[in-house]
């Protein structure tokens, strides 16, 4: 990169260089990292394409070309990302919130009734806790997650949607859950398993935590303990719905059985996989 270069001729050669390094978005994820440095959006970006670049933003461009370039996670790059189109701070403290996860979201407000009180098991950035405590607004929130770097993003985000009075953060181990009972008991849990972690793309295995995808040979450790609590957790009434692997739906449909819940019921994502598994505690 030298101090002649202008916008666009950075953008191709920023986007040659992720091709090259097999990053999977090259020229989206060239334009994010640059327009982000600029304080530009990506029409801001394409309007100034002419516009050269001074020394100072190519020394701050370089050092995150070339993180993103040996696959660190673009969102970690930027500290931010966007879920139910809301604004998330995160850090590799957190897993990363998937757009899947949102299929998880609109289950728990389906749900909802007018008001009540939800538990997000693993809350990690809490952006599944605050989207919901941002669209029912008579509802109290609670997430809960193990790492207490994790629930700091967690409880900045809910002060940067304005959130952190129906919002709380404590911090707890799934397999001791607190004792008190919730309308709704909502998690993405950890569900990776061992053999399955070998094969993901070195942006999830190297840089998210693992802690927040690992759960044993099966993937199923953390479904095993929230089965073995749902009488404790759950309200008479109310929903349990989690996330899963989309090879785990009869497993966890079986400890929910077990467990003694009603209703069980799977919805898929818009790819076709199965992605939620819910049931209720019988009144
Ligand atoms: N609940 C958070 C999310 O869905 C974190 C999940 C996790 O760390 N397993 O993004």
């Amino acid at each position: 990169m030298s101090e002649s270069w202008t916008l666009l001729k950075l953008l191709r050669w920023t986007t040659g260089f992720f091709r090259e390094k097999g990053i999977d978005n090259p020229r989206l994820d060239a334009e994010l990292l640059i327009a982000s440095v600029l304080e530009l959006d990506r029409v801001g970006l394409y309007l100034n394409y002419d516009r050269p670049l001074v020394a100072d933003e190519l020394a701050r461009i370089r050092p995150l070309v070339k993180r993103r370039a040996q696959h660190e996670p673009l969102q970690y790059l930027l500290g931010k990302t966007e879920f139910w189109s809301l604004d998330f701070k995160v850090s590799p403290a957190v897993l990363i919130p998937r757009a899947d996860t949102e299929i998880l979201l609109e289950e728990a407000l389906e749900k909802a009734t007018e008001s009540g009180e939800l538990l997000d098991i693993g809350t990690g950035s809490g952006a599944i806790a605050i989207s919901f405590a941002h669209e029912k607004e008579h509802w109290q929130v609670a997430g809960l997650d193990i790492s207490t770097a994790a629930l700091e993003i967690a409880q900045g985000n809910a002060l940067r949607h304005a959130l952190a009075s129906r919002c709380t953060f404590m911090a707890g181990d799934l397999a001791c859950l607190p004792e008190r009972a919730y309308d709704l008991v909502v998690s993405n849990p950890p569900y990776i398993s061992t053999s399955e972690y070998e094969t993901l793309m070195p942006e999830v295995r190297e840089y998210e935590p693992a802690q927040a995808l690992l759960a044993g040979e099966e993937g199923l450790d953390c479904y095993r303990l929230l089965a073995a609590q749902v009488e404790k957790v759950l309200k008479p009434g109310g929903w349990l719905l989690l996330e899963i692997g989309f090879r785990q739906q009869h497993a966890v449909t079986d400890l929910l059985v077990k467990a003694g819940l009603t209703e069980i019921y799977c919805r898929q994502d818009y790819a076709g996989n199965p992605r939620v598994v819910g049931g209720r505690r019988a009144f």
